[in-house]
């Protein structure tokens, strides 16, 4: 392909996707505050702009994967932001999780420019991002969607289209609330039994067959020592972080208050996470939230 793709924020996410486009055949120009993440995608082939401004010169196409709304909101709406400079037909495909209003707002802005654009948040963690199997959780329109699908199928698997923009943030808001729902109380749970003198892994192996079967008792259990590759039992390193579930619960929360939706779960979730961060643990993986409740904590 000829095409040229501009990538800004090459974080524990978008440093393996634009790595991928590029193995794909792209031609990725990618820019990020951080010369480390810039440097370990330039060793994989990946050109590094000077700036976000210099990466989309000559771009068809601009992905971003940024932290949270605020830098979004930034890179294109702020001061020099991009929407000022890029041309009419420019696709853009915001892959960061933030608040379904501020995708509208970048959404909007960007058809008056006459860009086309969706919001692109994943699933499938940096395991699935440095594989390509992510899955794309999308919002916006379809013609856009279509224009896009080849490049996020360099980077993912399953690609869901849940409505305008906006939609691929609301659902994407939906399916972590209930994650960060279930973890807290399988952990609960596991903790409850193991009080009980109970084994943690024979009670996840049949909870991970009876009813209360989850990705938090099959693939990220919270107990340490009951799944081999799961954050708990390297003590809680890598997954997903702590601190990035507090603020998709937050956003959650947001999005409830904005409708006057009721979510009494997801706000209890939203505090156990920010106990948790409290206690020292927000840059943990957010399994470890199970440590609110094990009395002495899971060995
Ligand atoms: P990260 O903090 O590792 O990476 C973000 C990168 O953006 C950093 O390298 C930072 O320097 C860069 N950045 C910030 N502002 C910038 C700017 N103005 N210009 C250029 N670069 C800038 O975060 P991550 O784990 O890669 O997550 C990115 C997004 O994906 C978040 O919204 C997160 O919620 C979401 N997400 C993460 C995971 C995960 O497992 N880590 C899974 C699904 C979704």
């Amino acid at each position: 392909t000829s095409e040229r793709v501009a990538f800004i924020g090459l974080g524990n996410m978008g440093g393996p996707m634009a790595v991928n486009l590029q193995k794909a055949g792209y031609a990725v120009s990618a820019f990020d505050l951080s010369a480390d993440a810039l440097a370990k995608v330039r060793e994989q082939g990946v050109t590094a702009a000077t700036s976000a401004s210099a990466a989309i010169e000559g771009a068809q196409i601009v992905i971003s994967m940024l932290p949270a709304s605020r830098h979004v909101e930034a890179l294109y709406l702020g001061e020099g932001g991009l929407m000022g400079s890029l041309p009419a037909g420019t696709l853009v495909i915001d892959c960061s999780t933030i608040a379904p209003a501020s995708a509208q707002k970048v959404a909007a802005a960007a058809k008056a420019r006459g860009v086309a654009m969706i919001d692109a948040p994943v699933s499938g963690g940096v395991a699935g991002a440095a594989a390509g199997t992510l899955t794309f959780i999308v919002g916006g329109d379809g013609a856009a969607l279509e224009r896009a699908r080849p490049l996020l199928q360099a980077m993912g698997k399953n690609i869901f289209h849940m409505g305008e923009a906006g939609a691929g943030q609301v659902a994407k808001l939906c399916n972590n609330m209930a994650l960060g729902v279930i973890m807290a109380v399988t952990g609960e749970a596991i903790a409850l039994g193991v009080a009980h003198g109970l084994d943690p892994k024979a009670l996840s192996q049949m909870m991970a067959v009876s009813t209360s079967r989850s990705w938090a008792t099959e693939v990220c259990n919270p107990w340490p020592g009951v799944l081999e590759n799961a954050p708990s039992s390297r003590g809680y390193a890598g997954g997903f972080g702590n601190d990035l579930m507090l603020k998709d619960l937050g956003l959650a929360v947001e999005a409830a208050m904005g409708i006057g939706a009721t979510i009494p779960l997801g706000e209890m979730a939203r505090n156990l996470y920010a106990m948790n961060k409290q206690a020292g643990r927000g840059a943990l993986d957010f399994s470890s939230v199970v440590k609110l409740v094990a009395a002495d904590g899971p060995k």
